[in-house]
């Protein structure tokens, strides 16, 4: 159903455009494309907005973007059917609920327009043409290898103490963030290496509405003081957090208990959000996984582009990500850990960041 859509929106039989193949490379002319954010209280949507938004016009587009408020998915619906009803030719959306854009996407599957799931895959609808994202189960693998590694646990006699942190169940990626970590934890529970002592091991246990920051430092609040976890307490030796947001709340409460830089348990991040790296820096932090938004935007531009002139985009996965209606083709971008000892190469070097940014 997928390839079909593209096929007609690519045949021409897509809503009302009067652009010709090739207006794209001649700038400006090469068609409306919609882009859908999720919200702008987080870093990286803004960036990944941003990007989006410089890059289809720098390849000659025009670009309807949009943010949903504040992960508000009412106005995510009422943006996305403006989209269609406005003249987009092709929709990127990063879906707020993965599963509540069904209807919406109806009728961009009416039109024949094409949509590319942004990041984070759109379920349960047949309108998805592809997916573009970060390998989110190695994400997942590489926040879990990064405990076992900091901990040694393939030597070491432990056991220690691990708390896990998540984020929004209505995100598709949380099964693979939280999956891929707990498929790398989940022998050392299960040998007792590793103890969970709060007894919060399941998924929607661990989850964090709206990946919220306040959301996740008031579960780690909670879960330090039924366990008595403190410097002068029951130790606690790591904390998974599947993303930058979820682990600075983790880490506004284990300050607020007494932990320092100097005592700090290991704690995971993801996206390098700026604070986070400030505290990866002071040590508060041990590690995030970086995903560049720039390579993102760059591949799903060369998606919209493939899609506009009537070629094949560029895929690099087509058995992993199912979305209630069938495999998505999929572009895959690949993670980078962030430590102490790479960031200035990886984030400062590479242009991403300046200093000033994370001074
Ligand atoms: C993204 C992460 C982000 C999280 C919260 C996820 O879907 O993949 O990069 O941290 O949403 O916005």
């Amino acid at each position: 159903a997928m390839v079909m859509v593209f096929g007609l929106a690519a045949c021409g039989g897509s809503s009302d455009t009067t652009t010709t193949e090739g207006d794209a490379a001649e700038g400006g002319t090469g068609g409306k494309i919609g882009v859908s954010m999720p919200t702008q209280s987080l870093q990286r949507w803004n960036q990944d907005g941003s990007n989006m938004k410089a890059e289809l016009e720098a390849a000659g587009y025009e670009v309807d973007l949009q943010y949903a408020g504040d992960n508000d998915i009412p106005t995510q619906v009422s943006q996305i059917e403006n989209m269609i009803a406005g003249g987009c030719e092709v929709l990127v959306v990063a879906a707020i609920d993965g599963s509540s854009l069904t209807t919406a996407l109806q009728g961009a599957a009416e039109k024949g327009i094409p949509v590319i799931a942004y990041d984070r895959l759109i379920m349960d609808s047949e309108a998805v043409s592809y997916y573009a994202t970060f390998d989110n189960y190695k994400v997942g693998q590489m926040q879990g290898q990064y405990i076992v590694d900091a901990l040694d646990l393939e030597n070491a006699e432990g056991p220690f103490n691990i708390e896990l942190v998540t984020g929004a169940p209505d995100d598709n990626n949380v099964n693979f963030f939280f999956g891929g970590a707990m498929d790398v934890l989940q022998p050392y529970i299960d040998s007792g290496k590793l103890v969970v002592p709060s007894g919060q091991t399941e998924k929607a246990q661990c989850a964090t509405a709206n990946w919220s920051t306040e959301e996740a430092q008031k579960r780690f609040e909670n879960i330090i003081s039924s366990v008595g976890y403190g410097p002068n307490g029951v130790k606690l030796d790591a904390v998974l957090c599947s993303n930058d947001s979820t682990s600075y709340g983790a880490q506004n409460a284990l300050q607020a208990a007494g932990y320092t830089a100097d005592n700090m348990p290991i704690i995971t991040g993801q996206d390098c959000d700026k604070p986070n790296v400030k505290n990866i820096v002071s040590g508060l932090q041990s590690m995030s996984v970086f995903k560049d938004t720039r390579t993102l935007a760059e591949k799903v531009v060369g998606m919209v582009d493939a899609i506009m002139k009537g070629t094949e985009p560029e895929i690099n996965d087509t058995e992993t990500y199912d979305n209630g209606t069938g495999v998505i083709p999929s572009y895959l971008c690949d993670p980078v850990v962030v430590t102490v000892d790479n960031y200035k190469e990886m984030l400062i070097d590479s242009g991403y960041y300046t200093e000033a940014d994370i001074a």
